[in-house]
């Protein structure tokens, strides 16, 4: 299975949504016939004036699955099914590197095939390197709005709130922004991480406060919005993941454990103890340790 194609003929709008996802990788094409061709990793996307899209390469049915049509939708209860709905999740609290990235995102009815052919239902399941390319296309296609708060920053607040505060102000403020893009469906849901009436007494003192909000824990598995959420706040955390790494010239490792610790201490040796807020949040148990 090393090498597959997979051919397609596209809409349209969905030809724009493939180029405009890759249009990065774009390679120049001289024939007549080629309308663009896109090597994203992994891929070569052909897409010719007929509107035939030939995807090749290890990865053609991933950067395919997106376009493919599905026409059952997969069972869910009469309330995850519930469209147009909007969810949110949060990623990097559990790391003591890198940023706090929290999306809020929203899905139609129109969106579920979409989100179903993309693998978007279990997205805990998905690799770090599969969410690198489905985030794109998500973000290309659903009205979301994303918040990154970086080490620095983070650090900076974090001595007046604890984190479910730092999360419940997140996950307000992503709905407050969502909400000006778009008309906030009535379905919102928080993947939960702290009882509901922590969560309002966590934004007492703010102008607004979106409400009502359904919480439910793993809710990133039983509703499509929040999947997608989570995924676009994953990509964004391994994003800036990436960015620290090259601007540091060092490996930083994820979550928080004693492997961690050791990659902490190489930063302190390389750049000082006082630069290690530049790149970690420093409550977590790991700085008492170093
Ligand atoms: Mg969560």
């Amino acid at each position: 299975m090393s090498d597959q194609t997979v051919t397609l003929t596209l809409r349209e709008d969905e030809i724009q949504r493939l180029y405009n996802t890759w249009k990065e990788a774009e390679h120049p094409c001289s024939s007549p016939y080629i309308r663009f061709q896109l090597r994203p990793e992994n891929a070569v996307i052909t897409c010719y004036t007929s509107g035939k899209a030939v995807f090749q390469g290890k990865d053609a049915d991933v950067y395919a699955s997106p376009f493919i049509r599905v026409s059952e939708p997969a069972e869910t209860s009469d309330f995850t099914s519930r469209f147009p709905q909007a969810g949110s999740d949060e990623v990097g609290t559990g790391d003591y590197f890198g940023p706090v990235c929290v999306c809020a995102c929203k899905t139609e009815a129109q969106d579920i095939g979409f989100l179903q052919a993309a693998g978007v239902q279990d997205s805990k399941q998905i690799t770090d390197e599969t969410i690198r390319k489905i985030a794109p296309l998500l973000q290309e296609r659903l009205i979301h709005s994303l918040l990154i708060v970086p080490p620095v920053k983070y650090n900076s607040i974090h001595h007046t709130y604890n984190m479910n505060a730092v999360k419940s102000l997140l996950h307000n403020q992503a709905y407050v922004n969502l909400a000006k893009k778009t008309k906030l469906p009535e379905l919102l849901i928080i993947d939960q991480f702290t009882p509901e009436r922590a969560y309002y007494k966590w934004l007492k003192q703010e102008q607004t406060v979106i409400r009502p909000i359904h919480f439910e824990t793993k809710a990133e598995n039983k509703f499509l919005s929040v999947a997608a959420a989570s995924i676009i706040a994953r990509n964004a955390f391994l994003q800036a993941m990436d960015e620290y790494e090259s601007f540091y010239g060092m490996k930083l490792l994820k979550g928080a454990g004693t492997r961690v610790d050791d990659c902490a201490r190489e930063f302190i040796r390389k750049y000082g103890k006082d630069r290690l807020k530049e790149v970690a949040k420093l409550h977590f148990k790991n700085t008492e340790r170093l």
